[in-house]
């Protein structure tokens, strides 16, 4: 199918993006970035805009900066830049892990960082990055510039905090800190495929080698990807073990109030995978945080 006639605009500066979309505030109007979700839902006809504003000749907003204990990653950076970036190697290898995740080779030499946040799939790998990791999102307007939280910014299926005349500009994730675990796993039918469920985690353990920090997030398997606040307090101040990833795994499936159900996998087997994810996640996430790789044997 082709899509619905649109006006085309392709600013060189984010200023004149700003702008125009300050202009057009009324009418239906759509940013265009790497195209791999906005462009199947234009040619299915299921955004009409009556006008594209394209990115892609903004320069300002293609980088990867160590900012501090920040990498600072303009919206417009493909997820190619982001998987051979030496910098995010080095110093977030979970941004890494969730990267070679999405989608296939073609698919991340066009999507962009900025892409994938402001569209807010519940099965997408960088909104559950974020969420786990504590990012920040700062977005351009009218109003001028603000920064919104992983946790304020994603506000359900497909939405998000930013008003519809916004830019987002940069996403900033925090660098691993020494002695943080993490893991950032899925389960796909096939690899490059949407995850019909993933689990993404970060630990940090006490002197004493109990949870002292745990983030957990599942993702594709409900309406949006869902931080486990109630799972996390239960875990800190007590001490890792199997036992206790197998409670954090039943709470997990619990936790879930109406699982996605689709033609790719029942609710019921979203609920079990959300548990079973999360046991592998922590577990995986505590070897890390005692300075070993998941699979090398204890010493
Ligand atoms: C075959 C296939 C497989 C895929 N598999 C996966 C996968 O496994 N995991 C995954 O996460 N994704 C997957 N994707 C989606 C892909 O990662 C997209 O790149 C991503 O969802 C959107 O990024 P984009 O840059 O292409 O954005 P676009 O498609 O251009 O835009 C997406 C939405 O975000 C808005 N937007 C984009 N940039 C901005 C901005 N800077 N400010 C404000 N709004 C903005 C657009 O208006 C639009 O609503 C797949 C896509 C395809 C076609």
């Amino acid at each position: 199918m082709k899509p619905a006639r649109f006006e085309y605009a392709a600013p060189d500066t984010l200023g004149e993006a700003v702008s125009l979309l300050e202009r057009h505030a009324d009418d239906d109007v759509k940013i265009l970035a790497g195209g791999q979700s906005l462009v199947p839902l234009l040619n299915m006809r299921m955004a009409r805009p009556e006008l594209l504003v394209d990115l892609n000749r903004i320069a300002e907003l293609q980088y990867i900066r160590e900012d501090g204990e920040w990498l600072a990653i303009g919206a417009m950076t493909r997820k190619r830049a982001v998987e051979e970036s030496d910098l995010v190697r080095r110093r977030q290898p979970a941004l890494l892990a969730a990267t070679q995740l999405v989608g296939h080779p073609q698919i991340r030499n066009r999507g962009t960082v900025g892409g994938s946040m402001a569209h807010a799939d519940p099965a997408a790998e960088y909104p559950a990055l974020a969420l786990v990791l504590g990012a920040e999102l700062r977005v351009v307007g009218p109003g001028g510039e603000r920064s919104i939280t992983a946790d304020e910014f994603f506000k359900g299926y497909l939405m998000t905090a930013m008003e519809p005349v916004e830019v987002l500009t940069e996403v900033r994730v925090p660098v691993l800190a020494p002695g943080t675990g993490w893991s950032f796993m899925e389960v796909a039918r096939r690899h490059g495929d949407f995850a019909l469920g993933g689990a993404t985690a970060t630990v940090r353990l006490d002197a004493s080698g109990s949870f002292s920090e745990v983030r957990i997030v599942l993702f594709g398997v409900s309406g949006s990807a869902v931080r486990l606040g109630g799972v996390e307090e239960r875990l800190v101040g007590q001490r890792p073990g199997d036992a206790l990833f197998r409670e954090a795994g039943a709470a997990a499936s619990e936790s879930l109030e109406e699982p996605l159900s689709d033609v790719h996998a029942s609710a019921e087997y979203r609920r079990n995978l959300a548990g079973v994810l999360t046991i592998r996640a922590l577990g995986e996430a505590v070897t890390r945080a005692g300075g070993r790789e998941p699979g090398q044997e204890e010493r």
